[in-house]
């Protein structure tokens, strides 16, 4: 980029200057021409070159203006590249513009990547797959099986709707300004189990947060309000147990004891 842009710590801006990463991260979305790829904060374009490189339609999302302004110079007159610019958190990833399936990437600002994860799960049944580097400790807590202090609401509604596969650990030397902790790279595929089912979909995401609400707490207590204690028991689930014990798939029991019952909250309606 010939104008010089200095870091902006509110929009988490660490570039990427490692080209075997830039490399790994290209190689592992797996776009073709013809497709369409989404990309999350291009910055200064580390990614995008290669991106566009591998003839798929590129449609990337920043927030910030000069680096929009740059990017909008130096790409626009490739025809398969568009921009919007904006917030991908308010980003409306079922826009009729969108072609059925699509691919995510980026190299996320961490300050908002947990909440981004949640926004995109909303859209898993049109994403093909997703690829992101984010903070190491982030997919950890993705990755996280049942019995653990990482193991929560992030581990549980990313791990029901896609396949989470960690594929590198990358060090703070990759990224300009480098940032005070390990980061990674991280493949989601949405899973064919995860069906449009809106409904039990909406139950899960209910017990989930009311389960982890109170993390000291039993589900007994956590579910007071959703799901009557006989219910949880019906489900082969220890209603004194902690959420942190209860995997994903005893989470779906309750969820379809949740949407079977009378107990609709407010959160699902
Ligand atoms: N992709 C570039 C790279 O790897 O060098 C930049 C990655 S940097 C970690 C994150 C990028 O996301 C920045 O360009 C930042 O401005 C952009 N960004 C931050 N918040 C955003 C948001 N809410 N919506 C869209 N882009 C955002």
């Amino acid at each position: 980029m010939s104008k010089r842009h200095i870091a902006r710590k509110r929009f988490g801006q660490n570039f990427l200057v490692d080209q075997n990463i830039i490399g790994k991260i290209v190689n592992s979305i797996g776009a073709a021409p013809g497709q369409t790829l989404i990309e999350i904060g291009p910055g200064m374009g580390a990614l995008t070159d290669p991106l566009l490189e591998t003839g798929a339609d590129l449609l990337v999302l920043e927030i910030d203006r000069d680096l929009a302004e740059t990017l909008e110079l130096r790409y626009s007159k490739q025809s398969n590249f568009s921009m919007l610019c904006g917030d991908a958190l308010k980003f409306d990833f079922s826009d009729p513009s969108l072609p059925e399936q699509y691919r995510v990437v980026g190299n996320l600002p961490y300050n908002i990547s947990t909440p981004l994860i949640f926004h995109l799960l909303a859209y898993k049944n049109r994403i093909k797959n997703m690829v992101f580097m984010l903070q190491s400790e982030v997919v950890d807590r993705m990755a996280a099986e049942p019995g653990g202090k990482e193991y929560g609401r992030l581990s549980v509604m990313v791990q029901y709707h896609c396949n989470v596969e960690r594929l590198l650990n990358v060090p703070p030397s990759a990224f300009r300004p480098a940032p005070k902790v390990m980061s990674a790279i991280v493949a989601l595929t949405p899973t064919s189990t995860a069906q449009a089912d809106k409904k039990l979909d909406d139950a899960l995401a209910a017990i989930v947060r009311a389960a982890f609400a109170s993390r000291r707490k039993t589900l007994r207590n956590n579910l007071r309000e959703l799901l009557p204690e006989q219910e949880i028991e019906a489900c082969g689930i220890n209603p004194g147990a902690r959420a942190e014990t209860v995997s994903v798939s005893e989470f779906v029991l309750l969820a379809h004891a949740l949407r079977g019952s009378d107990h609709v909250t407010q959160e699902m309606s």
